[in-house]
């Protein structure tokens, strides 16, 4: 299924929730950005997603107009699939420069010869048909280089592993307005994997600045009207990651692992 969050007539933001089956794997979400014909994809999944989101997609844009593969970080739910987006079009991937020399491992010897762009720390504004999307800098959220992209037509910030909430395929379809209560997951999820803090907070005054009609996470439903200005004012404040480990998460283990 494939969900149009932002559509005129030369722009086109495409959400995908459900090619994941839910007992399988953890629901990923996939995007397609369309601008004047040219097209990027963020995220795009692992090999689960690969077919049906390369049908689909056809109905906005033929493979071979897709000019990039934007990578949040490198997890197998993000770009497991490249070797076969990269076989299916002429997109680069870009990437954090962190990760641009390991990404390769999911490929064939060769695929990514001079087909890789090597995001620096700061991010940066990557042209497209006739805008540019954003990168915009989310390290440690949760990966260590790692991006967040923002599409000023459509207003909307892919916020990757921020906002994300733990819901099935159908549920995240359905954008949320009211964070009261919390979407089944978001809590537990954002005090596990994001590190601290002190990266919420600097994140917060970053995307303070932008003008945001929907944060689009890669897992979960996307949050639009109040409940991003809550979001905001509950990452500004979360204790998390490192702020909450002490000696009692690094004991030697004791139990045998039930396999
Ligand atoms: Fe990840």
């Amino acid at each position: 299924m494939s969900i149009e969050l932002y559509k005129d007539a030369n722009h086109a933001c495409i959400l995908f929730t459900d090619l994941v089956p839910d007992e399988e794997a953890v629901q990923a979400n996939q995007f397609l950005i369309v601008d004047h014909g040219e097209g990027v994809i963020l995220d795009p999944g692992g090999n689960m997603t690969y077919n049906e989101l390369s049908l689909t997609m056809r109905k906005y844009i033929a493979p071979n107009n897709l000019d990039y593969i934007v990578a949040s970080h490198a997890d197998p739910d993000i770009i497991a699939s490249l070797d076969r987006w990269m076989t299916a079009s002429q997109a680069k991937l870009v990437i954090s420069s962190l990760w641009a020399r390991f990404a390769p491992h999911f490929c064939k010897l060769g695929k990514t010869d001079n087909r890789v762009v090597a995001v620096p720390d700061a991010g940066g504004r990557l042209r497209y048909g006739q805008t540019s999307l954003w990168l915009l800098p989310a390290h440690f959220m949760h990966s260590e280089g790692n991006f967040q992209f923002y599409d000023p037509v459509s207003k909307i910030l892919f916020s990757g592993d921020l906002g994300v909430s733990l819901l099935s395929g159908v549920e995240a379809g359905h954008v949320i307005t009211n964070l009261q209560p919390f979407p089944h997951g978001m809590e537990a999820f954002h005090r596990r994997y994001m590190v601290s803090n002190k990266i919420l907070k600097l994140w917060v005054n970053m995307v303070r600045q932008l003008d945001i009609v929907m944060i689009a996470p890669q897992h979960g439903a996307p949050i639009a009207g109040a409940a991003i200005g809550q979001l905001l004012d509950w990452l500004d404040g979360l204790a998390c990651g490192i702020d909450i480990m002490g000696p009692g998460q690094y004991q030697l283990p004791q139990g045998d692992l039930r396999v």
